[in-house]
């Protein structure tokens, strides 16, 4: 089957309600740049008269801190960005991943691939392409068959093996970011069959995230910039599965003094929410980084006070 997918995507409308999200990976506490994208999304959700939801994303367990989830949340509400009902864990979410998985295996879009990322390397340098380190490998597509088929229902749990997409030919994905305007990516070229399903068990943050934004009607998708190279990924997805595109908005990055964008893995410091003065100062500086004017500067304002201010000024 060959799917040609060059689509401008017909987007949500706002008249289906909005529903927006935050969704933290719990391998780390909040810092500087995770809060102003759960400012950034907070505040647009609540403009909006939406809903905010929170999930958190503790696929990659090995990654995952056991109880830095419940200091996320001790630090939003310090921060007074509650959220929308129940907080989702994905990691309590397999079956529905592997129901998706299983779609795709129907449709012959997956494949299993036994590729370390050394051997990817290696056919790689054979082909003259370096990658830069710590960039993502383009999958040159040494494991795809030349035909694809329908793989056995046990295929999943196939041990040390991962599974892949099969891109089609024509892949090139355009969509507009509400922040950052109109955007295109060909996956072809700039990413490869990308992993659904790793070999150590464990789905995919590409998949993951969107059956759960599908599964939980997520309208708007506000988020930090260093996300926006996934999207692409992310939307062909959602078409080939059968679900709507939501809206994306993508927000400045916070870098640190080395111009490096602020993470766990670099430590950056967790925020100061010890106190309404300290968490105030930090909601400060992360509406100042999503250039927020005119807000109240004064001693005497409580959080909920200045939130409202930001509402009206998002
Ligand atoms: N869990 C991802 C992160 O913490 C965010 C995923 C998303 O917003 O799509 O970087």
């Amino acid at each position: 089957m060959i799917l040609a997918v060059s689509l401008s995507k017909n987007l949500l409308s706002p008249a289906d309600g909005y529903r927006g999200r935050f969704a933290p990976s719990p391998t780390g506490p909040l810092h500087a740049g995770s809060l102003v994208a759960a400012l950034g999304s907070w505040l647009d959700a609540r403009k909006n008269g939406g809903q905010w939801l929170l999930r958190m994303e503790d696929l990659d367990t090995p990654r995952c801190i056991p109880g830095v989830d419940q200091l996320i949340q001790a630090q939003l509400l310090a921060c007074g960005l509650y959220w929308d009902g129940e907080i989702t864990y994905q990691s309590q979410r397999h079956d529905l991943y592997q129901r998706a998985l299983e779609r795709l295996n129907t449709l012959k879009l997956v494949y299993p691939c036994n590729c370390s990322r050394q051997s990817i390397a290696n056919a790689l340098a054979q082909r003259g392409i370096k990658n830069p380190r710590h960039q993502e490998m383009i999958y040159p597509g040494t494991c795809r068959p030349a035909e694809l088929s329908v793989n056995s229902p046990e295929f999943i749990e196939t041990p040390n093996t991962a599974w892949r997409i099969a891109l089609p030919p024509n892949c090139h994905i355009e969509f507009t970011d509400l922040s950052l305007g109109q955007q295109s990516q060909d996956l072809n070229t700039d990413v490869g069959d990308f992993v659904l399903h790793r070999s150590d068990g464990l789905f995919t943050y590409q998949l993951a995230v969107v059956v759960d934004d599908a599964e939980q009607n997520i309208t708007h998708i506000v988020r930090g910039e260093d996300l926006l190279s996934n999207t692409a990924r992310q939307i062909h997805l959602q078409n080939i599965l059968g679900y709507s595109t939501p809206h994306y908005r993508h927000l400045p990055l916070v870098l640190d003094e080395y111009g490096e964008k602020l993470s766990k893995q670099t430590l950056a410091t967790q925020i100061h929410t010890q106190d309404e003065k300290s968490t105030l100062t930090e909601l400060r500086k992360a509406a100042k980084h999503l250039r927020l004017r005119g807000l109240p500067d004064g001693e005497n304002i409580t959080i909920a006070e200045w939130l409202l201010a930001a509402t009206h000024a998002w």
